[in-house]
């Protein structure tokens, strides 16, 4: 188990992050302080000490990826995230996004159907400060029927399309915020869905994801 330091060096490079943030345009002083209080050193290997506050996506187990920092704000500032959210997250990966929704008071519900990161989560180092993070290993396009309906879905990987099971597994007046295929980029899209389960959708920028992949991975 490596040991868990959060230095003043840490915090420095941490608040420098937070700030090109904001200049990249991220205006949600909620996320850009739970993205100060969320160590992201520490969801990620120790080589990568030094550089684990730049803005970029790093490698993690499975072949995955944490993402961007900027996209992990731009996303969770679309959600609009509100203290006792019940949030599905698909695709749990390093269980940095999901940290930012449970520092923002998020009940987070988070799928992976990478086995090997399920497992290695599953003594997930941050359990006693993030008790609202509930993991589950399976298959995202199926959702958590058993739990549902959930305030906001938030989609982590590439969606080839927008899971339908997923739109009926959350609320009336509830967003679910996912990067769609476009081509070799994805658009994000925020869909709220209406009283007679019909959706709006809203589009904004472009960015690049993993895929989200069908089934589970053994
Ligand atoms: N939220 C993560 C980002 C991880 S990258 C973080 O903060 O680190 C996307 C993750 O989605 C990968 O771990 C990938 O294995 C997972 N994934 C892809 N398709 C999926 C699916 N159908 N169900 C659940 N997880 C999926």
């Amino acid at each position: 188990m490596r040991k868990l330091e959060d230095t003043y060096q840490h915090k420095g490079l941490r608040k420098k992050l937070i700030d090109s943030l904001r200049t990249k345009g991220i205006t949600s002083e909620m996320v850009l302080e739970a993205m100060y209080n969320v160590p992201r050193h520490f969801f990620l290997d120790s080589a990568f000490d030094k550089i684990a506050y730049e803005d970029r996506a790093f490698p993690i187990a499975a072949e995955q990826t944490i993402s961007q920092p900027y996209t992990v704000a731009y996303q969770t500032q679309l959600l609009n995230v509100h203290r006792g959210d019940k949030i599905l997250e698909i695709g749990t990966g390093s269980v940095y996004q999901a940290s930012v929704l449970a520092e923002l008071g998020a009940w987070v519900y988070t799928i992976e159907r990478q086995r090997k990161l399920y497992d290695i989560n599953k003594s997930f180092f941050f359990k006693t400060k993030y008790p609202n993070i509930k993991f589950f290993y399976g298959d995202g396009f199926e959702g958590l029927p058993a739990y549902a309906p959930f305030d906001k879905v938030l989609i982590t990987a590439a969606a080839p399309f927008i899971p339908p099971k997923l739109v009926e597994q959350l609320k009336a007046g509830g967003l679910m915020v996912l990067p769609v295929n476009e081509g070799d980029k994805q658009r994000m899209l925020r869909l709220t869905k209406k009283a007679d389960g019909s959706y709006d959708e809203e589009w904004f920028d472009y960015f690049s994801f993993v895929p989200m992949l069908k089934g589970k991975n053994n």
